[in-house]
């Protein structure tokens, strides 16, 4: 699996830090906000569409605004690590839905309101599993201030779906976290260019209406429709549908476990190059993204210890 998602950037060019604030906030349906942010420091911004990554930096409870090492140049990580958990600005992984520099510099982020007042998404135990994040977003009002890592060039590497010379179709696959990246990739597509896309949401009413050149043949999986696991409902779509001749090349995004298993069936029952596939967990159930995070940087010094 991708490593890249839970792991900070560095902060080499074309990153940099990026204080702005919420413009205004719109529901898009049951389980989706868009939050609009703005501000001067944007002009400088540059994102590179499709699934563009950006990391969000949010203010604890009390605070006006996130406390953020942006004057560390590139030991920030280690000096953000170092601060206070319950100090520090909060930090999570989004994807920028859109970019505009007409008629100001502005900048979409939809928001997955998971566990947010929704009383449907506890546990046997009751427990409801909302995240700073999700609750952020849900009270987010104008002026509230964030601050972003962000690109400045838009050939950056925060950018993961790169179809390798030689694709002849492609094939999409995400749930609600990754729709905003789906929906940049699907407006990135050149003409024509044959699409196998599957979305994975929670409501009918979460659907959105995705503008696209490409020959786009959209499966939106429902999860209220079904009363399978996540998971098995995702493959048995993919696992039973007739994919396009020619050479593939797919993305993969969403909950880890998901994810794996659609790479697996992909990689291990429909043959498909495991070079030609890019996968990225965009979160993983029962864990918070400062524990990914810790896990990464762990795994990364075991790995350094183990080749030394
Ligand atoms: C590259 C990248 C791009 C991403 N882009 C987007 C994006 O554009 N929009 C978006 O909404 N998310 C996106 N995500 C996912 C988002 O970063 C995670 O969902 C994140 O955990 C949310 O933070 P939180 O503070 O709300 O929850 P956390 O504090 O991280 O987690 C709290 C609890 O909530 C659970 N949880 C986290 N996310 C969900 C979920 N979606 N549904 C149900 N339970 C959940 C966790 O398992 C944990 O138990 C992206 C992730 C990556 C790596």
């Amino acid at each position: 699996m991708s490593t890249a998602a839970p792991e900070a950037p560095a902060r080499t060019v074309p990153f940099e830090f990026f204080d702005v604030h919420v413009v205004r906030a719109r529901r898009l349906g049951p389980t989706m906000l868009r939050v609009t942010l703005g501000g001067e420091p944007l002009r400088r911004l540059s994102a590179g569409g499709r699934d563009q990554r950006i990391k969000l930096f949010l203010p604890q409870a009390g605070q006006q605004a996130p406390l953020v090492p942006t004057d560390a140049g590139e030991a920030w990580f280690t000096v953000w690590r170092s601060m206070d958990p319950s100090v520090r600005g909060i930090m999570r992984s989004y994807t920028v839905r859109e970019q505009r520099r007409v008629p100001q510099d502005e900048l979409d982020i939809d928001f997955v309101l998971h566990g947010v007042g929704d009383p449907a998404d506890a546990d046997s135990a009751g427990f409801v599993a909302a995240g700073p994040a999700s609750r952020w977003a849900a009270t987010a009002r104008p002026g509230d201030r964030v601050t972003i890592l962000g690109p400045t060039v838009e050939d950056n590497g925060g950018v993961d779906f790169r179809p390798p010379a030689g694709t002849d179709w492609v094939l999409i696959s995400g749930d609600e976290t990754a729709l905003p990246a789906v929906a940049g990739i699907l407006g990135w597509l050149p003409p024509g260019m044959p699409a196998k896309v599957w979305i994975e949401v929670p409501h009918a009413e979460d659907i959105q209406e995705l503008t696209t050149v490409a020959d786009a043949d959209i499966t939106w999986l429902v999860r209220d429709n079904t009363t399978e696991h996540r998971t098995e409902f995702h493959r048995a779509s993919i696992a039973s549908a007739q994919l396009p001749e020619g050479t593939p090349y797919a993305w993969i995004a969403g909950e880890a476990g998901t994810v794996k298993t659609l790479r697996r069936h992909l990689v291990g029952e429909r043959g498909f190059d495991r070079k030609r596939v890019t996968f990225t967990g965009y979160w993983r159930q029962d864990t918070t993204e400062e524990q990914l995070v810790e896990e990464a940087v762990s795994g990364a010094a075991a790995a350094t210890a183990g080749s030394e």
